[in-house]
């Protein structure tokens, strides 16, 4: 398998996202395994700088295409040019990003072939990646293999494998590729920040906080809300203040339930779940979250789940490693003020 193992390196603006790395760490796994080498593919603009950092995390050679043309991300164009860098590979493995998951199956396409997205885990099966994936929101793991095809595609879901330590001393070989493309019929013009500092995808701590944050009884508005909706979303501020503290002392990103962001609670970014973030992290602290299936289809794979709900028939202490049946509005304060004197904060 000499030069067959390929790694797609996936970027905004020249900056990894840290899921590239981590699969780098997998090709590096496969090339090991099988006596091969790790030819990594980076696309962009003005990414020489990407393509070397690619060498320190684990590749062995890097395929970069570095035209204008490419600067920005666009479905056609990246498929074509992935298309044709890898109709050698064997296994081509990409890290499950929102441009990923179109990318691998447009090359899955063109290529004719399989792919498996959103991989957790995986075994090698003489020359097979018998890949394994959550399916039916996280409900059923399917083990999916792809015999006859090449090159067999994976996409791994994001802190589902580690992340390799970068070494500035490793060599390998950057290969400038000739950009041909037919006509690239989508501009990009222009991207906006929808809110800063929420990585929740990247997060080695969450906490999280559901409809159960906005429900203190013994906090009372002041006179001048008189609104029925503004004297919750007011309850809903302090309720989220609280969970905010716990997060910011645990250096935690901040998460949420769809109840809570439907409400209007805290912004769509934060929401955790079928329909928004599916996340791995090492810690998931959930606040007044019940634990509906939707919900866990986003979480269910985080490695400590913390759950704190007043009903403790709540099906999130099904999942959860530990559980605080209570009122939140106790526990979470106490649960901060406990880990700020550990911490020292
Ligand atoms: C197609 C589809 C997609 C969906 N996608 C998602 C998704 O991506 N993410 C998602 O989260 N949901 C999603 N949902 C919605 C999901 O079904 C649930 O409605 C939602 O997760 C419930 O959010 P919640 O747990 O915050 O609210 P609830 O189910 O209302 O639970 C609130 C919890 O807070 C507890 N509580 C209340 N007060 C306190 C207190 N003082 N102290 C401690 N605990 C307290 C209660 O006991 C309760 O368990 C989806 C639904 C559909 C149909």
């Amino acid at each position: 398998m000499a030069n067959k193992i390929f790694v797609y390196i996936d970027h905004f603006n020249g900056q990894a996202l840290p899921a590239s790395w981590e699969a780098v760490g997998v090709a590096r796994t496969l090339a090991d395994h099988f006596s091969s080498v790790v030819t990594a593919v980076v696309l962009g603009y003005e990414v020489e700088g990407l393509a070397n950092l690619s060498i320190e995390y684990g590749a062995d050679r890097v395929l970069m295409g570095d035209d204008p043309e490419l600067k920005d991300y666009r479905p056609e164009p990246f498929a074509e040019m992935v298309s044709q860098l890898t109709t050698e590979a064997e296994i081509l493995v990409l890290p499950t990003t929102s441009r990923t998951r179109e990318l691998a199956g447009m090359v899955a396409v063109d290529l004719e072939t399989g792919m498996a997205p959103d991989v957790i885990t995986f075994e090698i099966d003489g020359d097979a990646v018998l890949a394994t994936r959550p399916i039916y929101a996280g409900k059923l793991l399917t083990k999916v293999v792809c015999r006859e095809k090449r090159p067999q595609i994976i996409t791994l879901r994001t802190r589902a494998f580690p992340k390799p330590e970068p070494d500035s001393g490793r060599s390998g070989e950057v290969i400038r590729v000739e950009v041909v493309m037919g006509e690239v019929v989508t501009e990009v013009t222009g991207y906006t920040e929808s809110e800063a500092g929420v990585s929740l995808a990247d997060a080695a701590i969450i906490v999280s906080g559901g409809r159960g944050v906005s429900s203190n009884p013994k906090l009372t508005p002041p006179d001048e809300i008189t609104d029925e909706k503004e004297q919750e979303m007011w309850r809903a501020q302090q309720g989220f203040a609280l969970v905010r503290q716990l997060a910011e002392t645990l250096g935690a990103a901040m998460g949420a339930s769809r109840a809570a962001v439907d409400a209007g609670y805290i912004p769509y970014p934060h929401q955790v779940g079928q329909t928004g973030k599916v996340v791995s992290p090492d810690l998931y602290v959930a606040c007044g979250i019940s634990g509906a299936i939707q919900h866990l289809a986003g979480m269910r794979t985080s490695k400590v789940i913390v759950a704190i709900n007043k009903d403790s028939e709540a099906p999130i202490f099904k999942l959860a490693r530990f559980g605080v049946a209570g009122d939140l509005f106790d526990i979470v304060p106490a649960f901060t003020r406990a880990l700020k004197e550990r911490l020292g904060k």
